[in-house]
């Protein structure tokens, strides 16, 4: 059994301490923040995902605090007309064997959290993992040592800027607000229980609902360059919130008026890493491949390369292990970064004759939509890690 350090205690960070802690490894989850908490907003769990979770004894918990959507629905920003509609929960289930979920951040992280202790892991908050070293035996950060460390730090990785050298994350000249409100604040009815993507140019938002039907999720995304990287995340003005979208449908104007705090998030990306291994040490999730939101598999790929890197530690030795873990998920996370990227453009340019099409295409033939969906939902880690 290996001594597993791990840097970060986000979503890829805590699933990979859990998976590995039921497999019997020792394993420290090394956080640098003092209070371990999660943002107040939602979070869209594809079956990809689910599996992993369901394997690791998380489902029905999960799917009790979560909310199934039943369609997938794209709609004008302006105008509310529909432009695409494809079922989602019925669908997903029967298609892949595992729900389409939405979730609040808090809520998954708690799960990982509680369950990650239970199992065994030691989570310990306040510790900065950075300056790591390694030898052919074992690695030391911060005043741990372990015989494999993984870089779980996300998108401004301390542990992948050692490995590779320092490369700030690029500004894509779009910012996401983000939050919740809740479902009684607002007239029923008025945020259908849909996943509801609403398009305009150089815009787009996302609503859902979490926790049974309890609370309304929103993330509003716009093109600004005027945005520094420091300020890569911080509390949201609520008026000049809704002044930015007044130009919306009606029963987005009702949610908005019923918003009393968001928060602000600049979306940077970098391009994809040629590796995520050195020696004893490995990046997953953001760390290794920050995902740009368009098709909310950010978290999910943390998932998928948390399982993977647990089994591939199970079953074969220390720096082996992780070029294999590296050899298997490089291809698909880099794929899923880049058909995420391309989102964008569909999203904010919804009436270019190009974008237009292929709307109208997928709606008219859904098995376009699906097939496409299904090379990234359609993937079962737990059953064929690819090892
Ligand atoms: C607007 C928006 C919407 C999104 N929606 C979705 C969605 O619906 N579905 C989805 O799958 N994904 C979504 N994502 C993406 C998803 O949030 C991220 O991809 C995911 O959280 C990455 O998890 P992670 O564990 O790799 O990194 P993080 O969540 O960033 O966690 C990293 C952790 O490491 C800690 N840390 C950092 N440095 C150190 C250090 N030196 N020492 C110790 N600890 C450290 C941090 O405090 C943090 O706790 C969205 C992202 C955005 C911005």
């Amino acid at each position: 059994m290996a001594h597993v350090l791990i840097a970060g205690a986000g979503i890829g960070g805590l699933t990979a301490g859990l998976a590995l802690a039921q497999s019997g490894h020792q394993v420290d989850i090394l956080e640098r923040t003092k209070v371990l908490s999660e943002v107040g907003a939602g979070l869209q769990l594809s079956p990809n995902a689910m599996h992993v979770m369901a394997t690791l004894g998380l489902k029905s918990t999960l799917m009790d605090v979560g909310f199934q959507p039943e369609n997938a629905v794209v709609l004008d920003y302006q105008t509310g007309e529909p432009r695409f509609e494809l079922p989602l929960r019925d669908r997903m289930q029967a298609k892949y064997g595992a729900p389409y979920l939405n979730l609040h951040r808090a809520d998954l992280q708690q799960t990982l959290l509680e369950t990650a202790l239970a199992a065994g892991a030691q989570v310990h908050l306040g510790v900065e993992a950075a300056n790591f070293d390694q030898n052919t035996n074992e690695v030391r950060v911060a005043d741990y040592q372990g015989d494999l460390l993984i870089g779980a730090d996300g998108i401004r990785s301390s542990i992948a800027a050692q490995m590779f050298g320092p490369q700030d994350p690029r500004f894509t000249g779009q910012i996401a607000w983000r939050g919740t409100v809740a479902a009684d604040a607002v007239p029923h009815g008025t945020i259908k229980p849909n996943a509801t993507v609403w398009v305009g140019d150089g815009l787009h938002i996302v609503t859902y609902l979490l926790r049974g039907m309890s609370q309304i999720s929103f993330v509003a995304v716009e093109e600004r360059y005027d945005w520094r990287a420091e300020d890569w995340e911080q509390q949201g003005d609520v008026a000049q919130f809704r002044a930015r979208f007044a130009q919306a449908a009606e029963p987005l104007q009702t949610l908005f008026s019923a918003v009393e705090n968001v928060h602000l998030w600049g979306l940077f990306d970098r391009p994809a890493r040629p590796s995520w291994v050195d020696g004893r040490v490995a990046l997953l999730g953001d760390a290794a491949h920050p995902m740009l939101p368009f098709m909310a598999q950010g978290a999910a790929m943390a998932i998928e390369d948390a399982w993977v890197l647990a089994d591939a530690i199970s079953r074969f030795d220390g720096p082996d292990a992780l070029k294999r873990y590296q050899n298997a998920r490089h291809t698909r996370a880099t794929r899923v970064q880049d058909m995420s990227r391309a989102n964008a453009d569909l999203y904010h340019r919804p009436n270019s004759v190009l974008n237009r099409a292929k709307m109208k295409i997928a709606q008219l033939l859904p098995s376009v939509a699906h097939a496409r969906l299904a090379s990234v939902y359609g993937v079962k880690v737990t059953r064929e890690t690819g090892l």
